[in-house]
C-alpha cells in the first residue's frame, strides 16, 4: 500500500514539473515574461514571435521571420503544451512576420488590422517567385517551406479589437502611419505585457515608407507608454521596457532639430541627407535606412506630410 502511494506521488510530481517546460529547455531564443508568456526572439533583428498559453489553447503573435523560425516556434509550442494554436495575431503584413502563417493555420485563425490581407496579396502578385527564391537559400529553408500555402488573415478589424481566450484578454490597437499598411499593438492588461509591433524598433534605425510619419509614430509611442507595460516586446530587436519609446522620442527630437536647422539655412533635401549625421546613434543597426529617416523629418519640418 505504502509503495503504491509513493509511486502515485512520484507520478504526480513528475506530471506537475514537466508542464510547462522551463524556458531554458526551449533553446536560447525563447524568453519568458511570466506564467505562460514567452517570446521567440529573432537572431540579428529578425522578427520576434509571441507565444501565449491559455487554458483554452495557444495564441501566437506573428509567425516568425522565416519558415525555419516558424518551425522552431511550432517545436517550442509542442514542448510547452499539447493544446492547439487557436489564434495568430499579426503585428504587420510584411513577409518577415507572415510567410509562416501556413505552419499554424489551420488550426489557427489569423487576425490582423484592416488592409493586411490586401497588402499581402499585392506583394504575392508583385513578386511571384518569392517563395521559390526563399527555398533556394538553404536546404533547411526548402524543408521548412514544404507544404507552403499563401494564407492571408481570416479576420480583419478596423480600430480596436478585444480577444478573450481562456483566462486571458488581448487588446488589439490599429496604429496608422507607423510602419506598414496595417500595424497592430497587442496589450495584455492583466499581465502588463505589450507586443509593440514595428513603430519603434530596439537598437535599430527604422525604415520609413512614404506613408509613414514621425508624428504618427510619436503618437503611437505615447499611446503605448500610457498603457504602462512592464515588458515591451518589439516587432524586431531585444525585448525591453518603455525605454523603447523614450529612446525613440529622444532620437526623433534630435533628428527633427538637426533637419529643421538645415531647412532654415535654405538647404535642399539632397544636401540635408548628405550633411545631417546622428553619431549618438552610430551603434544602432541598419544605418543604411538613415536617408529614409531624414526624408521623414524633412516632410515633418516642411509640413509636406
Ligand atoms: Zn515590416
Amino acid at each position: 500500500m505504502r509503495i503504491k502511494a509513493v509511486a502515485v506521488l512520484v507520478t504526480l510530481v513528475g506530471f506537475l514539473t514537466s508542464a510547462p517546460a522551463f524556458a531554458q529547455d526551449l533553446g536560447p531564443q525563447i524568453m519568458k515574461f511570466g506564467d505562460g508568456i514567452y517570446a521567440y526572439v529573432g537572431k540579428n533583428f529578425k522578427s520576434n514571435t509571441g507565444i501565449i498559453l491559455t487554458q483554452d489553447g495557444v495564441v501566437l503573435i506573428d509567425s516568425g521571420h522565416d519558415p525555419t523560425d516558424s518551425r522552431a516556434v511550432m517545436d517550442a509550442v509542442k514542448k510547452l503544451t499539447p493544446m492547439p494554436v487557436r489564434f495568430l495575431i499579426d503585428t504587420e503584413p510584411h513577409p518577415d512576420h507572415t510567410t509562416g502563417h501556413f505552419v499554424f493555420s489551420p488550426s489557427a485563425t489569423i487576425i490582423a488590422a484592416a488592409g493586411a490581407g490586401e497588402s499581402m496579396r499585392n506583394r504575392e502578385n508583385q513578386v511571384p517567385d518569392r517563395i521559390a527564391k526563399l527555398a533556394a537559400t538553404s536546404p533547411a529553408m526548402k524543408t521548412a517551406l514544404e507544404g507552403y500555402k499563401f494564407i492571408p488573415p481570416q479576420v480583419e478589424y478596423s480600430e480596436r479589437m478585444t480577444l478573450y481566450v481562456g483566462e486571458r484578454t488581448f487588446e488589439l490597437r490599429h496604429m496608422k502611419g507607423v510602419h506598414s499598411e496595417a500595424d497592430t499593438a497587442i496589450w495584455l492588461p492583466k499581465e502588463r505585457v505589450l507586443f509593440s509591433a514595428s513603430a519603434f524598433v530596439s537598437e535599430q534605425v527604422n525604415i520609413f515608407r512614404p506613408f509613414v510619419n514621425i508624428s504618427d509614430i510619436l503618437a503611437a509611442g505615447k499611446m503605448m507608454k500610457a498603457l504602462n507595460p512592464e515588458h515591451v516586446v518589439p516587432g524586431h530587436g531585444p525585448p525591453t521596457t518603455t525605454k523603447l519609446f523614450d529612446d525613440g522620442e529622444k532620437y526623433y527630437a534630435l533628428l527633427v532639430e538637426r533637419v529643421a536647422a538645415k531647412v532654415k539655412e535654405g538647404k535642399s533635401l539632397d544636401d540635408i541627407t548628405k550633411e545631417v549625421k546622428m553619431p549618438e546613434y552610430a551603434s544602432w543597426a541598419s544605418q543604411d535606412r538613415m536617408p529614409t529617416n531624414i526624408d521623414a523629418a524633412y516632410r515633418m519640418v516642411t509640413a509636406k506630410k
